[in-house]
């Protein structure tokens, strides 16, 4: 599962991504990321993996990772080539999630491509090329719908229906994620048709050094376009998170609270790019390492022992589970096994956020 960052040049996603990436992940721990130089692999800070700690003594903490791509390249005209053009829309086209970056920053020693700040425009500006690009994907798509419904294809008679509604939407100016759509077999049908404003939205409002907390019109707008759409907005101050990731911890928490943020607000961020692209951690926690593991929200526990091995998920037999709250209640995975709250779950048991396991599993 990965999220794509986009926005209009200059609006501070170079910035961003390299701050989001700085600290460096060791990456023998996540065999399974992409390693490219637009890929970033970014932790996703945990408290509860500070609590596990304080009960249980380890020698290492490995948190969970959120893949990042730099989609470089959108300016307007893109689907008709413009810039980075195509090749821009075949990335866009392969992540689950879009993170738009927009600039709500006054300075005017950094020059706005559109001539001014207007978050709206520039979302606006970018969410046209991608509607742009759809359209040109509904239409071929149509085309070959039609052929299989013709033959008799009943998946594909539904298909084409659905793409005459996502072409109505789109022809309206609308993003396809406009139309909420609930029902789980339309869902994954939209998925397989690979649009790109299908894709739900997070969007990141570059703010200035003096507005960290959001306030202000342009964030306010920002807000209520998200919330036309269901979706969510985390404001960031770029250019101060690159300065912080630099400092040491003890001068960071210093610089943090001379700002009055209580936590780099990129921690928000990650936490919030996770969530919107469905996924949830669980817990392995002994003394040689605490980690936690991402799973898709609504996975069972044999998937989420596959996260650690296949051969886990295969040879499941059941798991033994608490919460961080009983850890935090009992002091002792030993205690909370006497007054007898750990939990023994089986192959149907759906996991929890924040649960902490043990597998056993035959070989
Ligand atoms: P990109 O083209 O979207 O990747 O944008 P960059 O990250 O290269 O940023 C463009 C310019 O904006 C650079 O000069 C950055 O230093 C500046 N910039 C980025 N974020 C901020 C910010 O939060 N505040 C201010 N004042 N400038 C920023």
């Amino acid at each position: 599962m990965e999220a794509g960052i986009v926005g209009l040049p200059n609006v501070g996603k170079s910035t961003l991504f390299n701050a989001l990436t700085a600290a460096g992940i060791a990456s023998e721990n996540y065999p399974f990321c992409t390693i490219e130089p637009n890929v970033g692999i970014v932790p996703v800070p945990d408290p509860r993996l500070e609590t596990i700690q304080q009960y249980i003594k380890t020698q290492k903490v490995i948190p969970a990772v959120l893949q990042l791509v730099d989609i470089a390249g959108i300016v307007r005209g893109a689907s008709e080539g413009e810039g980075l053009g195509n090749k821009f829309l075949s990335h866009i086209r392969e992540v689950d999630a879009i993170v738009h970056v927009v600039r709500c920053f006054a300075d005017n020693d950094v020059i706005h491509v559109e001539g001014s700040v207007d978050p709206i425009r520039d979302i606006e500006t970018i969410d046209t090329e991608l509607m742009l690009a759809d359209l040109q994907t509904v239409e071929s798509a149509k085309d070959r719908a039609a052929k299989s419904a013709r033959s008799g294809d009943k998946e594909a008679k539904a298909r084409l229906e659905l793409l005459a509604q996502c072409y109505e939407v789109l022809s309206e100016g609308k993003p396809v994620r406009s139309m909420s759509i609930t029902d789980p077999e339309v869902a994954k049908r939209i998925r397989g048709l690979g649009l790109i404003t299908a894709k739900k939205v997070l969007y990141l409002a570059n703010v200035d050094e003096d507005n960290l907390s959001g306030e202000g019109d342009l964030v306010a707008k920002v807000k209520a376009r998200a919330a036309e759409e269901g979706g969510e907005v985390v404001p960031v101050c770029a250019r101060l998170e690159a300065e912080l990731i630099e400092l040491d911890p003890a001068d960071r928490q210093e610089m943090l609270e001379s700002v009055g943020l209580t936590e780099p607000a990129l921690h928000t961020f990650a936490r919030a790019a996770y969530k919107l692209l469905g996924l949830q951690s669980y817990f392995t926690a002994g003394e040689k390492e605490v980690r936690a593991w991402t799973i898709p929200i609504g996975a069972t526990a044999p998937q989420a022992a596959g996260v650690i091995h296949s051969d886990f998920e295969r040879g499941f037999i059941r798991c033994e589970t608490y919460s961080v709250a009983d850890l935090e209640q009992y002091h002792s995975e030993k205690a909370i096994r006497d007054a007898g709250k750990l939990r023994v779950e089986g192959k149907a048991y759906v996991m929890q956020d924040g649960d902490v396991c043990h597998f056993l599993f035959n070989v």
